[in-house]
């Protein structure tokens, strides 16, 4: 029952496009997408990583 506003999401670098990161967020506090300096394995450093459908 809590899960109802739980999306999973899925974070892609957006400079290799390699999809890094695997995340839940609260829809509700978070209705936008989400953006994240991550490190990335495949550029070797840390990026900006994007929500991604
Ligand atoms: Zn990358």
């Amino acid at each position: 029952m809590a899960a109802i506003n739980r999306a999973k999401v899925v974070f892609e670098c957006t400079e290799c496009k390699h999809r890094n990161y695997d995340s839940m967020k609260n829809k509700k506090n978070d209705p936008e997408r989400l953006q994240l300096n991550k490190y990335c394995p495949f550029c070797k450093k840390h990026t900006v990583h994007k929500e991604s459908k």
